[in-house]
């Protein structure tokens, strides 16, 4: 069954020391809505998603998933791709997609048949028994993807996963995200790729200075007075 309530963040603010990351950040992902964050570098993207994911804590604020706040047990049911590899550079693919599924509590066989069936959808199939270093970037970046969706998520939270990709790799990853968002699960990525951005998402936030300075429908951003922010966003 699909929750009435996404994925929330709530007045979430963040200092590293001296420098203020996020203040008073607000908005909602909502159940089966693909949402992009798109902001210049350091505005505060990622360390919005870690928070969203539970593994940076927040100086203050609340995340909750489905209604409630999200605890350990929680995280092992979100998806995440991180912008820097989260991959062993030494691991085989399948082996890689193998433990990860494990470590979000699959069992073993449940696991290699995730892991295949990941490789296959992802085009891997002759990479299956590579090690993830001697892979292209774009391949690898197949692979990460493949390590966020492996265990089934009921979120995902992907930072820059168009980064880098060929315009093949593009589609299939974009395809992979309107199936998932079909079947309910809210999907937040951040993107310096506007085209894309206006292209696939249900909502756009745009963060500034760690501060959400809009969050609408592409149209709606684009017929308002915040054009300007997208126009002026970042490639
Ligand atoms: P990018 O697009 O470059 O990845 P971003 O929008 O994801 O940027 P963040 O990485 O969240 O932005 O950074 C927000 C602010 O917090 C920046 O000023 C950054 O320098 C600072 N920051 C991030 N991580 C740390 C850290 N571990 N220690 C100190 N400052 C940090």
């Amino acid at each position: 069954m699909v929750p009435q309530a996404g994925l929330e963040i709530d007045r979430i603010s963040k200092r590293y020391g001296d420098v203020v990351a996020l203040s008073d950040m607000t908005f909602e992902v909502r159940p089966g809505e693909l949402f992009g964050f798109v902001g210049s570098n350091g505005a505060g993207k990622t360390t919005t998603m870690r928070i969203a994911l539970g593994v940076l804590a927040a100086d203050s604020g609340t995340v909750r998933w489905a209604g409630e706040p999200i605890t350990l047990s929680t995280r092992r049911r979100f998806g995440y791709m991180p912008e820097e590899r989260g991959l062993y550079p030494k691991m085989k693919v399948l082996d890689q997609l193998v433990y990860m599924a494990r470590l979000h509590g699959l069992e073993t066989n449940a696991a290699h048949r995730a892991a295949e069936d990941w490789i296959a959808r992802l085009g891997l199939r002759e990479r299956r028994s590579d090690e993830v270093q001697k892979l292209s970037l774009g391949n690898q970046q197949r692979v990460q993807l493949a390590a966020a969706l492996v265990h089934d998520p009921e979120v995902l939270v992907l930072d820059e996963p168009f980064s880098g990709l060929d315009p093949v790799a593009v589609d299939v990853m974009s395809q992979v995200l309107k199936e998932k968002t079909a079947s309910g699960i809210p999907v937040l990525f951040s993107s310096h790729q506007l085209d894309l951005v206006q292209r696939l998402c249900d909502r756009v936030g745009i963060i500034n200075k760690g501060k959400m300075v809009a969050c609408d429908t592409v149209d709606a951003l684009r017929s308002g007075a915040t054009a300007e922010l997208v126009v002026h966003a970042p490639q």
